[in-house]
């Protein structure tokens, strides 16, 4: 009696053919993204989860984030490819915010190397909210990172340009590298932040006085106070994060923006400081390097895999958006987006 031919029965190729399907259905979730299918159906279902969520409140220190509609929810996750997958709100342009930080240390760092962020304002975590005067007179305002306001005004204080407008250039053009389009200031964001930054200039004098800004101070702070007003929507703020997770190259534009060398040292501040005094609790949950701002976004790269941000006003008690959390938490677990996910041997 004739055996059933079966693929393996046929030739060479029937056997490679098989031995490719077993390994598609046993490759573990850390080793491959899972298919358009599967990603699309991550975003929606953490979409629909948190959709009608109503925790949290809208920044109110700063007037004008106050009028921002909290029920403006969007995700957007790119990957090293350029795929793009989205759900929800994908035009409303909300401020930026304290995500410019990580723009703004990554400039310096492709200017004058990564040492001098590790020299100038330091790489640690402060344990204090993003506007400390404590955690600047603990170190004399080293000790801390570029994220909080203090060491990011410094850094800010750091980009080269011989004029104000030589500066202010140089950040929005570096910005809309990473984003992939042609970035610009909240008009009305930045009026009523510049209006009510007496703080942050507080915070700046006194990195003056320990020698942690050279030059201008206060003009250090109003650039940073434009930076924090730049419009983005979750899309772009997605192509930053996914230029990030692809080694500074923006995998939608194919333009290198970052030197890849510095790559490392960028994500690794956002894991130590990205959503301020949470952040430990933050990569506990998910193991991604992220920041937060008090716009309402939050971005988180997973290295070599993808870009995701999500925008949703309403933040928790540590100032991080809360419907953000939830989805980027949801969605890159379900795609095995923890780079300390690895296969044992
Ligand atoms: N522009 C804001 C500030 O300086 C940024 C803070 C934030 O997003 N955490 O207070």
């Amino acid at each position: 009696m004739n055996k059933p031919e079966t693929i393996l029965s046929r030739s060479p190729v029937g056997w490679l053919t098989a031995l490719l399907m077993l390994l598609c259905l046993s490759t573990p979730a850390w080793a491959t993204m899972p298919d358009a299918t599967a990603i699309q159906a991550a975003i929606d279902k953490a979409y629909a989860d948190y959709k009608d969520l109503e925790e949290g409140a809208n920044a109110d220190y700063i007037p004008a984030l106050a009028k921002v509609d909290p029920n403006v929810y969007g995700i957007a996750l790119v990957t090293i490819e350029g795929n793009v997958y989205t759900a929800g709100d994908l035009k409303t342009v909300v401020s930026i915010q304290s995500i410019s930080k990580v723009f703004t240390m990554a400039r310096v760092m492709d200017e004058s190397g990564p040492q001098a962020i590790y020299d100038n304002m330091g790489v640690d975590a402060t344990g204090q909210v993003f506007n400390s005067i404590v955690a600047i007179e603990q170190y004399k305002g080293a000790e801390m990172n570029a994220l909080v306001n203090p060491g990011a005004i410094a850094a800010t204080g750091m980009v080269q340009g011989d004029s104000y407008d030589d500066i202010w250039n140089s950040i929005l053009g570096y910005y809309s590298e990473f984003a992939g389009r042609k970035l610009s200031v909240l008009e009305d964001v930045y009026t009523s932040e510049a209006a009510t930054n007496q703080r942050n200039q507080a915070l700046a004098m006194l990195m003056y006085a320990y020698g942690r800004i050279e030059g201008d101070a206060l003009q250090a702070t109003d650039i940073y106070t434009r930076q924090c007003s730049v419009g983005v929507n979750a899309q772009d703020l997605a192509n930053m994060a996914a230029t990030l997770a692809n080694a500074g190259k923006n995998p939608v534009t194919g333009k290198q923006v970052a030197k890849s060398e510095n790559v490392p040292e960028i994500l690794a501040v956002m894991a130590t400081a990205g959503l301020y005094d949470d952040s430990g609790k933050w990569l506990y949950r998910t193991g991604l390097p992220a920041k937060s701002g008090v716009g309402g976004g939050i971005i988180a790269v997973s290295p070599g895999k993808f870009g995701i941000a999500v925008i949703s006003p309403p933040l928790d008690a540590a100032g991080n958006s809360v419907r953000a959390q939830k989805a980027i938490a949801d969605i890159s677990n379900a795609l095995g987006g923890n780079p300390y996910l690895v296969q044992p041997l």
